[in-house]
């Protein structure tokens, strides 16, 4: 096992990894630019070192300066964390060049992986089921529009080393498809270094199914069950749970053997997911695969009990997998917000800012994951998530119950962030039902906001109500309390009509769940 490890990231997932390092009795050290001073990653780490001014491209981004600082202090490996340079071949290789271990897929694997359609190809291939469309980028845009026009529209114009939700087009008419391919590749050009373009069929109202992945360094593959990931906005990902409502034990155990002869195509190691689309009728069609630790890999943490981060580590000190595939059993739900610094209610506008207030929830089956504390500042320089709440419950309805309430007793003032947004998810009645795909968002939006505003409305009288008592109660003077609790200014039953759930109130739940 290494002695010590460099945590190459930032934020939330800095600290995550940086935890489970201490649990290895690994020391762990941090890098950090000079935005990041008063960062808490800086803070937990045994060592830090100030690797530049604060654009990524001159400090986290910087492979040079990261493995200089690696070799010098005596890191025996570096985590990359996701973002970053978690996907990128050149660092793999720079790592390994100096003889440091990198936590992730070899460079070769990462290498092949770093262009999707030719990882797409591979994993075809291989026999595992692809988005239709050509397994090749397109030439120009004459060829975009011969291939749109073959797979009917809409469809999808993908930067073929996109990533993050970035560089996806879609495109109705042969007219866009030839107006976008000359924006969609000269923007892959600056984003990503290459102006490679391909072309998908767009699957209507899909849902986004992955399956989370461990491989070690002897051959072994096993899967951690699926993810579902269909809450999305602009093509990322705003809230994810584990398991799939959808998806039964042989689906399972279909999509779990698929996405394991993908990492074998692609000669996969380390921790990876293997991302689906799955279509109205069912159909599951391999997406893409993301070679790094995800942000949303905390549910399935909680669903099977693994360690995913400590798997890495282990994985990377060329341990042989210890689990079989019989050993991972799923039990219960879990689901993750995605909290960012944004403004929901003005296109989610970033709004970095100094943290005030800051309150963490708590109780059975919740887990937060951040790197906020009381009077730090969120700096403008980096991505706008500064905390991951997760619930989990014995089944979807107990962990949606719970994330309910975390999301109320979590108070962060200050900055504006998205959990209004949020909280009126909780409410939906079909977001309560199930009923999801990836369109869900873009939908719903305007009533969800609206909802939002309703529901922060109720909570401030509420919770200005509670300071007045407070104060009172504080003061010389003290206030009898009234003997039955404060009606509801708003009512429940409004609240759940603005949300959708229909009569019933709070304990109704929607039978016949279905896609
Ligand atoms: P996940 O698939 O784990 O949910 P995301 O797609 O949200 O992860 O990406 C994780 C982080 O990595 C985000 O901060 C995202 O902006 C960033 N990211 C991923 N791929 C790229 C890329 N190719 N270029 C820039 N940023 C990226
Ligand atoms: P990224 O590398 O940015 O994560 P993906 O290829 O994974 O890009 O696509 C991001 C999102 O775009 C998916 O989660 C899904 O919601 C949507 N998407 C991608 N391909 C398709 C498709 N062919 N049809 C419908 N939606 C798609
Ligand atoms: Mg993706």
């Amino acid at each position: 096992m290494f002695n010590k490890i460099l945590v190459a990231n930032r934020g939330e997932i800095a600290l995550r990894i940086m935890r489970a390092c201490r649990e290895l009795g690994i020391e762990v050290v941090a890098v950090y630019s000079e935005a990041d001073r008063d960062s808490l990653h800086v803070a937990y780490a045994d060592e830090a070192y100030c690797i530049g001014p604060p654009p990524p491209r001159e400090s986290y981004l910087n492979i040079e300066r990261i493995v200089d600082v690696a070799e010098k202090c005596g890191a025996e490996a570096i985590h990359p964390g996701y973002g970053f340079l978690a996907e990128n071949p050149a660092f793999a290789r720079a790592c390994r060049e100096a003889g440091l271990e990198f936590i992730g897929p070899t460079p070769e694997s990462m290498e092949l992986m770093e262009n999707k359609v030719a990882t797409k190809r591979l994993v075809a291939r291989a026999g595992v089921p692809v988005i239709p469309g050509p397994l090749e980028p397109v030439k120009d845009a004459d060829e975009a529009v011969e291939v749109a026009e073959g797979l009917g529209y809409p469809v999808l114009l993908k930067a073929a080393l996109g990533g993050g939700g970035r560089g996806l087009r879609i495109a109705w008419s042969s007219d866009e498809v030839r107006h976008l391919f000359e924006s969609a590749s000269r923007e892959a050009e600056t984003a990503f270094g290459s102006s490679e373009i391909y072309v998908e069929k767009y699957v209507r109202r899909p849902r986004h199914i992955e399956v989370q992945l461990l491989a070690d360094k002897h051959g072994h593959v096993i899967h951690l069950g699926e993810r579902e990931c269909s809450i999305q906005r602009r093509y990322q990902k705003v809230l994810e749970e584990a398991p799939s409502p959808v998806v039964d034990e042989e689906t399972r155990e279909l999509i779990g053997r698929w996405a394991i002869r993908a990492a074998r195509a692609v000669g996969y190691v380390n921790a990876g997911t293997v991302e689906f689309i799955r279509d109205r009728d069912g159909n599951f069609y391999f997406m893409e695969i993301n070679k790094r630790i995800q942000v949303e890999h905390l549910v399935t943490e909680m669903v099977t009990g693994v360690d995913i981060v400590k798997a890495q580590i282990r994985i990377a000190a060329g341990e042989e997998l210890w689990l079989g595939q019989e050993d991972v059993v799923l039990r219960g739900h879990a689901i993750n917000c995605r909290i960012c610094a944004e403004d929901p209610y003005n296109e989610f506008a970033p709004c970095p800012g100094t943290v005030e207030e800051f309150r963490l929830p708590g109780g059975p089956g919740v887990r937060i994951d951040t790197a906020l504390y009381p009077g730090y500042t969120i700096p403008i320089y980096y991505d706008s998530l500064i905390a991951k709440l997760a619930t989990w419950g014995s089944d979807r309805r107990e962990a949606i119950a719970r994330m309910r309430n975390a999301l109320d007793e979590l108070v962060i003032t200050g900055v504006k962030t998205t959990i209004p947004l949020h909280k009126a998810i909780m409410l939906d009645g079909d977001f309560i039902a199930g009923r999801l795909h990836t369109e869900f968002l873009d939908e719903k939006l305007p009533g969800l906001l609206k909802v939002a505003r309703e529901v922060e409305g109720e909570l401030e009288l509420v919770a200005a109500i509670a300071s007045i008592i407070a104060s009172r109660r504080l003061g010389r003077k003290p206030i009898s309390l009234p003997r039955r609790r404060p009606q509801p200014t708003r009512s429940a039953w409004r609240l759940m009509a603005l949300a959708g759930v229909g009569p019933g109130g709070w304990g109704f739940w929607p039978i016949g769940t279905t896609t």
